[in-house]
């Protein structure tokens, strides 16, 4: 073993951040289960072809980020840098393509070599959403709204917004593309060298860039707007009108972009402001063209995927585990009738602490440390009588309960 240190950017998951992440989880779970979305689970490995075919050949993923290594049999295998591919990739292999529309949910690790810092890891989770085979603005609408429900469930719709923007069809961001270079080259000297070598592969990446030199040449950039066809302007009125309808508040950013190369029309974040550099919890937008990239029949689709660390670390209260019940025997001899309790009491539901080992106030110490809502004494003239006693560790009141009682009596804790 070389190190005993974890590989860097992945973390071993504790109890506490456990439960955030599966209250994320579930409640993703819940509001897409609302909307008709099934749950589906791709391998976490693909043919390396799946993405590097799809994601684009300009992508940061493609390019820098991903986890590609020769299997045995000499096959190049790449572990999954999102779920939008292989959902693509299960639709065709299963030939799913007659049953559309399909909704599904999927959540789980994704893996990108990338720089690791708050919010950024290489073994990371998503919960995400993709609804297939509808060419309508209403998909979008769909999604969207139910990304903003998931958030408002989730407690931190007040902490986050949706902006939003279209990239146009495939004609659209052509001539948006050409308008765009035009710009970028007139002011070519002050862009960064990242930006250079996007200049011909990937010029709308640009837009996406960070560097604050960049930043200064994106704000007087040409809108995406101005270069919009009929048909995608009405694609995009009838968004803005369906979301309206949904009532779902958006600001609209002209300058979004989507990292990967599939995306075309609605194109969305979620951003909060609580989270430094690593802002967005939720991405999405529309893949038209994927499907048909990858081999398969034409087949529009709309999704998004969320971030499981970036919004854990939005939830601001710690998720509270049920208080236990704390069983202790008095003394050694009433061990046994302890464990007896103790099964009885979980096989009955309640959430019940039983000690070790120590004598009664190493226990109650114990008691107090897991934050036991009572405790119950078995001492030996109690258990002659038939009884247990039963402190609450709230009021600190104690009373003698008969055992054919108890668990009535602490029905109240649990
Ligand atoms: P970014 O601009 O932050 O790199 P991205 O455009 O690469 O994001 P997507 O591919 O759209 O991200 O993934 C959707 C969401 O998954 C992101 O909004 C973010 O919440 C989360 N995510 C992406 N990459 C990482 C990562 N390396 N670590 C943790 N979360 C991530
Ligand atoms: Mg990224």
């Amino acid at each position: 073993m070389s190190s005993l240190k974890p590989v860097r950017g992945t973390h071993d998951i504790l109890p506490e951040e456990s439960l955030r992440r599966r209250l994320v989880e579930k409640t993703a779970d819940e509001v897409a289960a609302r909307y008709g979305y099934g749950e589906i689970s791709t391998p976490l490995f693909e043919f390396t072809d799946v993405f590097a075919r799809t994601l684009g050949g300009s992508s940061d993923i493609v390019t820098k980020e991903m986890y590609t290594f020769e299997d045995r049999s000499g096959d190049s295998i790449t572990l999954r840098p999102e779920n939008t591919a292989g959902v693509a990739r299960a639709l065709i292999s299963n030939g799913l393509a007659q049953q559309l529309p399909l909704k599904f949910f999927y959540r789980g690790p994704m893996f990108r070599y990338e720089r690791p810092q708050k919010g950024r890891l290489r073994q990371f989770h998503q919960v995400g959403v993709e609804l297939l085979g509808v060419a309508q603005p209403l998909a979008d609408v769909e999604v969207i709204a139910m990304a903003a429900q998931f958030l408002q469930a989730l407690g931190v719709g007040g902490k986050t917004t949706l902006e939003l923007n279209t990239l146009g069809d495939g004609e659209s961001r052509g001539a948006y593309r050409e308008t765009l270079v035009e710009y970028l080259l007139g002011r070519k000297g002050e862009l960064s060298k990242e930006s250079l070598e996007r200049l011909e592969r990937n010029p709308l990446r640009i837009l996406d860039s960070k560097d604050p030199g960049d930043r200064a040449v994106i704000k007087d950039a040409p809108d995406m707007a101005d270069s919009l066809n009929d048909l995608s302007k009405r694609f995009f009125d009838e968004l803005l009108e369906g979301l309206e309808t949904a009532k779902v508040a958006y600001v609209l950013n002209p300058r979004l972009v989507r990292g990967l190369d599939y995306y075309c029309h609605s194109a969305f974040e979620f951003t909060t402001q609580e989270l430094g550099a690593q802002g967005t919890v939720l991405a999405g937008g529309r893949y038209d063209g994927l499907i048909k990239q990858m081999g398969g029949p034409p087949t529009p689709g709309t999704g998004w995927a969320a971030g499981v660390e970036r919004l854990a670390m939005l939830i601001a209260e710690p998720v509270e585990r049920r208080r236990p019940i704390a069983v202790i025997p008095v003394a050694p001899g009433q061990a046994a009738p302890a464990l007896a309790l103790a099964q009885q009491l979980r096989q009955a539901g309640f959430t019940v602490d039983l000690g070790y080992s120590g004598n009664m106030g190493k226990r109650m110490k114990r008691a107090n440390k897991v934050n036991a809502c009572a405790a119950v004494m078995l001492g030996e003239d109690e258990l002659s009588r038939d009884a247990a006693r039963v402190r609450d560790m709230d009021s600190g009141e104690q009373r003698e309960e008969p055992l054919a009682s108890l668990e009535d009596h602490l029905a109240r804790y649990n």
